[in-house]
C-alpha cells in the first residue's frame, strides 16, 4: 500500500506550499482531462477521485474537460460514458465541462504568437527525417535546414497550413527550443500538424490540428487550472509545459503548475484503453460494460459500487514511484461496502431437491428473515414440504468434519427447521435425484428444540415459490505470473474460464420484480447483483464478490 492516503499526500502538501508563498489567491482549480478515444477505466477513477478530491478539500473547482485535439479516434459515444462514469462515482464538473476543442481558435493564435517572438517555425522535413534529426539520448539532435525561417516566412506558411493548401504530413509547426537539450521533449517538439480529416465536435473548419503537449497547458491556462495533476509518463514534458507557458507570458503566480504522480497498476488488469478497446472490437467480451472489463461501466454492471471504488482509490493513496496494487484489495474495497449494504437472500445455485415426509403436503408457512445484520429489516420467506438445497451441501460419503447433510446425519435450515437425511434417492444411472429426510418440527425459532446443537447450517429455497434465476460468475479475465503481472500478448492469457453461466438456479420469492443494480448477498455464497438482461420473466444476476476475503486475511499475517 502507498504511504500516503488521499488526505495528506505530496500534492496537497505542494498546494499548501504554493498558497502559503501566496499563489493562487483566487482559489484551487483542477480537471480531469480524459481524451474521448474509449471508456474510463479503474486508472481514470485514481485521476478523477484524486481530481475532484482535492479540489474539493481546498474548496476549489475541477472542470471536465475533454481532450479531443485527435480527430481520427474519438467520438460521442465515448463522451458520453465519460460523463455518466463520472457522475455515476458521484463527481460534479457543476456548468464546467470543456472540450480542448473549444479553443483552437484561441490556440492558433498563440501559434501565431510563438512565430512573432521567434519561438516557433514551419518544418518540411518528414516525419522520419523529423525522428532521425532528434538524436537519442545519448547525441543532440541536429537543426532542421528550415529552423531558422524568418518570422515573415512561417506566419506566411502556418496560414497557408491552416487554408488547407497543403497535404498531411508535407509539413508541421515546431516549438524552437533547443536541438542539444538533454531532454529529448525540448528539442524542437511538433506543435502543429496537418491532418485533412473532420472533427467530431469542429467538423471541417479545421485540417491542422495542435499536439497534445501544445493544447494542454495552453488550456489548462485558458480554464484558469492552478494544478494540472498528471500521470508520471508526462514528467519529462513539464519543462516544455512551463517553457509554453513562460514564453506566452502568462503570470507565475497565477499560471498552472504541473505535477506527475503514478498511475495505477492493478494485477491481472491491463488499464490501456488501446488494449481494452482490441478486447471489444476483437469479441473476446460482450463489449466496454461486460462486468469482467476494467473499465467503470464493466465494474458497475458487475456490481461494485462508486462508494467501494472511492474507498479503493484513498486507501491505496498517491505515490511518485510506479507500483502493483492487488486485485484483492479492490475486492476487499467492494465487499465491505456491500456486507454492510447489501440484503441477504436465500439462493441456491446447483439445486438438489429435498422432500419433507412428516411435513404435511399442503402446509405452507412464512418464517421470518432478517435482511441485514447491521440495517435491520426483515421479510418473509415461505417454507414447505418440498424444497430445493445445494448439490455441494450433501455427501453421501461424507468424511468425518463435513457438517452439512449427509446420510442419517442432522443440519439446521437456515431461518428454519433441523432435518434429518433419511433416504438417497437415485435414477438408473446412480445419479442422486432428491433425499428424503425429516423435520425436528420443535427446532423452529422459539420452539423446544431450536437450541439443539447442530454443527451445519445450510441455506434452502421452498421449490413451490422459488423464481428461477440465471447466475453469471466471473473469473479473471487475465491469466497471469505468480506475481499478477499480465504478460507482453495478452490476448494469449485470455482466460477461457472467465465466464461460467448457471442457467437454472433457484432464489427466494422476495427478490420478485428487483431491476437492475440491486445488490444481494446469497446466504453462504456470496454478493450478487441484477444484471439488466433482467426482465420482469427472467431474472439475471451477477456475481460481484465471493465471500472469502483473501486480501483482509494477507494483511493479518
Ligand atoms: P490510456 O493509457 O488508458 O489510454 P490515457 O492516459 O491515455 O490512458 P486519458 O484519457 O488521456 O487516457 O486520461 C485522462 C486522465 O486519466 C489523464 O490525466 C491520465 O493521466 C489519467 N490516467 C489514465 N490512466 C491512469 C491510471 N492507470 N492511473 C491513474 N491515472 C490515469
Ligand atoms: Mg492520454
Amino acid at each position: 500500500m502507498a504511504e500516503t492516503t488521499m488526505g495528506t499526500n505530496f500534492i496537497q502538501n505542494a498546494i499548501d506550499e504554493d498558497l502559503k508563498q501566496g499563489k493562487y489567491s483566487d482559489g484551487i482549480h483542477t480537471r480531469f482531462p480524459p481524451e474521448p478515444n474509449g471508456y474510463l477505466h479503474v486508472g481514470h477513477a485514481k485521476s478523477i477521485c484524486l481530481n475532484f478530491g482535492l479540489a474539493e478539500r481546498n474548496h476549489g473547482l475541477c472542470n471536465l474537460r475533454f481532450d479531443d485535439t485527435n480527430p481520427t479516434k474519438e467520438n460521442t459515444e465515448f463522451v458520453d460514458s465519460i460523463k455518466k462514469d463520472i457522475q455515476w462515482l458521484g463527481f460534479s464538473w457543476g456548468d464546467r465541462m470543456f472540450y480542448a476543442s473549444d479553443y483552437f481558435d484561441k490556440l492558433y493564435d498563440f501559434a501565431e504568437k510563438l512565430i512573432e517572438k521567434g519561438l516557433a517555425y514551419v518544418d518540411d522535413l518528414t516525419a522520419e527525417q523529423i525522428k532521425e534529426y532528434r538524436g537519442t539520448l545519448t547525441e543532440p539532435g541536429k537543426p532542421s535546414p528550415y529552423r531558422d525561417r524568418p518570422v515573415e516566412e512561417n506566419l506566411d506558411l502556418f496560414r497557408r497550413m491552416k487554408a488547407g493548401e497543403f497535404a498531411d504530413g508535407e509539413k508541421v509547426l515546431r516549438a524552437k527550443i533547443d536541438m542539444a537539450s538533454p531532454n529529448v521533449v525540448m528539442r524542437d517538439p511538433v506543435i502543429y500538424r496537418i491532418a485533412h480529416v473532420a472533427h467530431h465536435r469542429t467538423g471541417d473548419k479545421w485540417c491542422i490540428y495542435p499536439m497534445y503537449d501544445f493544447a494542454h497547458p495552453l488550456s489548462d491556462a485558458i480554464e484558469g487550472i492552478t494544478h494540472s495533476v498528471c500521470t508520471l509518463e508526462f514528467e519529462i514534458h513539464r519543462p516544455f509545459y512551463d517553457w509554453l507557458l513562460d514564453s506566452l507570458d502568462f503570470d507565475p503566480m497565477t499560471r498552472p503548475r504541473q505535477i506527475e504522480f503514478a498511475r495505477l497498476n492493478l494485477t491481472n488488469t491491463v488499464t490501456s484503453k488501446r488494449k481494452l478497446r482490441q478486447l471489444v472490437e476483437e469479441g473476446y467480451v460482450r463489449g466496454w460494460d461486460d462486468p469482467r472489463m476494467p473499465t467503470i461501466s464493466g465494474m458497475r454492471r458487475r456490481g461494485y459500487t462508486p462508494a467501494a471504488i472511492r474507498k479503493f482509490c484513498e486507501e491505496i493513496g498517491v505515490a511518485k514511484a510506479d507500483s502493483l496494487v492487488d486485485y484483492a484489495m479492490l475486492e476487499h474495497c467492494v465487499r465491505e461496502d456491500l456486507n454492510e449494504n447489501a440484503d441477504r437472500v436465500m439462493a441456491v445455485l446447483h439445486p438438489l431437491k429435498v422432500v419433507l415426509t412428516n411435513y404435511p403436503e399442503d402446509k405452507q408457512e412464512w418464517l421470518v428473515a432478517d435482511n441485514n445484520p447491521m440495517h435491520g429489516g426483515s421479510r418473509f420467506v415461505p417454507f414447505s414440504r418440498e424444497i430445493w438445497i445445494d448439490r455441494d451441501d450433501f455427501l453421501e460419503d461424507a468424511p468425518k468434519k463435513f457438517f452439512r447433510l449427509k446420510p442419517g446425519g442432522e443440519v439446521r435450515l437456515k431461518h428454519a427447521y433441523i432435518i434429518k437425511c433419511e433416504e438417497v434417492i437415485k435414477d438408473a444411472e446412480g445419479h442422486i435425484t432428491e433425499l428424503h429426510c425429516t423435520v425436528d418440527p420443535d427446532s423452529k425459532t422459539g420452539g423446544a428444540t431450536a437450541g439443539r446443537k447442530i454443527k451445519g447450517t445450510i441455506q434452502w429455497v421452498a421449490c413451490q415459490t422459488a423464481l428461477d434465476a440465471e447466475v453469471r460468475l466471473y473469473n479473471t479475465l487475465l491469466e497471469t505470473d505468480e506475481n499478477g503481472n499480465v504478460p507482453q500478448d495478452f490476448i494469449a492469457a485470455l482466460n477461457k474460464d472467465s465466464l461460467e453461466v448457471i442457467a437454472d438456479a433457484k432464489i427466494e420469492p422476495s427478490v420478485k420484480l428487483t431491476a437492475a443494480g440491486t445488490h444481494y448477498q446469497f446466504l453462504r455464497i456470496g454478493y450478487f447483483v441484477v444484471d439488466p438482461d433482467t426482465t420482469p420473466e427472467k431474472l439475471v444476476f451477477n456475481r460481484v464478490v465471493g465471500l472469502r476475503d483473501s486480501w483482509a486475511k494477507a494483511q493479518k499475517k
